[in-house]
């Protein structure tokens, strides 16, 4: 997964102040994960370096390769 687009214009977003950042619509886009089991969104973990996800309604972590990420205008 090397790409983030824009939900809007889809052009690349760029790091911007621990948030990304659409450069042309000039807006903060928010990265959201869901579950891919029961679709409520979940919580990012940082550990490590490595990021993990995990779903308060399953209770568990779920394997970031399942992970269904969306961006949305913040
Ligand atoms: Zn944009
Ligand atoms: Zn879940």
């Amino acid at each position: 997964m090397s790409s983030n687009l824009c939900p809007s214009c889809q052009s690349e977003l760029s790091w911007k102040n621990d948030g990304y950042y659409c450069d042309s619509c000039q807006h903060a886009v928010k990265k959201r994960a869901f579950c891919p089991d029961c679709n409520d969104e979940m919580e990012k973990l940082q550990a490590c370096g490595s990021a993990s996800y995990f779903c308060n309604s399953c209770n568990e972590l779920k394997s970031k390769s399942r992970v269904k990420i969306r961006f949305e205008k913040a």
